[in-house]
């Protein structure tokens, strides 16, 4: 059992207990997987470093970028191991989803001076209750001061579907990591959660006032004693099935012939939902930033090659 929680095995507990139980209780070994998770992890990668230079007073082109990101691929890329659940797209159909991602990206918050960074990749560990027995974890993929001065939660996306707002507005992930961050900065002002949907080159913001923050912590005290208190561990299949890395030892799947019915069998990959809440506000998508001035292949600042050639660790968070 776990000590300390996350929000993805929160959200894996309420998708499946039995899904929990492999991956958190006996902690099965996994030897595959997602594409969809694969991109993802390489899209966070290359923004993750994009921003590194970019606090060192560097901004790489975009052709550089972009071919980082290719080099990120070759490095883990593994066809043995990944997974390709909806057959009609193949490997390199996804790599162009993250090729335009970070396009998206980039085009959109070039020469990214509208901020400023104050943490990536930035690990957040803090307990919900003043006993501490509800302690929570988690990555904040960028945390930000805006230039009003209120501070924000950035989150990179890279799945198709976009939650409805009232869905961000009640979303867990962030809303925890306010939790946090609020309390460690001691701030009292406005804290914005903001999604970045790169693939679909849209930005979605949330804002929450107290009652909302009490809420949250409340249901997710909950949550927690719902997974103490577990013991059947029993299956729930549903859509998400198809991308379980135990669905060959699942006992729902055991005596079944292909395929398996689903409950909605056009969920989308395993991402961030929540329940439906209504309030808060709609960010629509910023204006697009001028594109970034050519550059030549060869030339610019010497300095920004290391940008694509040196290499570097990868990204663990759930998100
Ligand atoms: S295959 Fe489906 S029902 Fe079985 S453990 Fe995975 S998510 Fe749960």
């Amino acid at each position: 059992m776990q000590k300390t929680f996350s929000p993805s095995s929160l959200n894996c507990f309420e998708n499946c207990p039995r899904q929990y139980y492999y991956r958190y209780v006996e902690k099965v070994p996994v030897e595959s997987e997602g594409i969809e998770a694969f991109v993802g992890k390489r899209v966070h990668e290359v923004l993750e470093r994009l921003y590194e230079f970019v606090d060192q007073g560097m901004v790489p082109s975009l052709p550089r970028v972009i071919y980082r990101f290719h080099m990120f691929w070759e490095e883990h890329f593994d066809a043995d191991r990944l997974r390709i659940v909806r057959q009609e797209n193949g490997f390199e159909d996804y790599r162009a989803d993250g090729v335009r991602s970070i396009e998206n990206f980039y085009r959109r918050h070039y020469p990214f001076d509208q901020d400023e960074t104050l943490g990536l990749e930035r690990k957040i560990q803090f307990r919900l209750d003043a006993d501490g027995q509800y302690p929570i974890r988690g990555i904040i993929d960028r945390l930000v001061r805006a230039r009003d001065g209120a501070l924000e939660i950035h989150d990179f996306k890279t799945g198709r579907r976009i939650p409805r707002q009232e869905a961000l507005d009640s979303d867990r992930q962030l809303g925890l990591y306010e939790l946090a961050i609020r309390e460690e900065f001691d701030e009292p002002g406005e804290i914005r959660l903001v999604w970045h949907y790169v693939l679909r080159n849209q930005t979605r913001v949330s804002c929450r006032n107290d009652e909302q923050r009490e809420a949250l912590r409340h249901k997710t005290v909950r949550a927690i004693d719902s997974i103490r208190n577990e013991v059947a561990w029993q299956p729930s299949k549903s859509g998400l099935c198809d991308w379980c890395e135990y669905k060959g030892r699942c006992p729902a799947f055991q005596d079944e012939a292909l395929p398996q019915e689903t409950r909605g069998s056009e969920l989308p990959p395993p991402e961030t939902g929540g329940p439906l809440r209504p309030e808060t506000r709609v960010n629509e998508p910023l204006p697009l930033a001028a594109p970034p001035a050519p550059e030549p292949a060869s030339g610019g600042d010497p300095q920004l090659g290391l940008f694509a050639s040196a290499g570097r660790g990868g990204h663990d968070a759930g998100s």
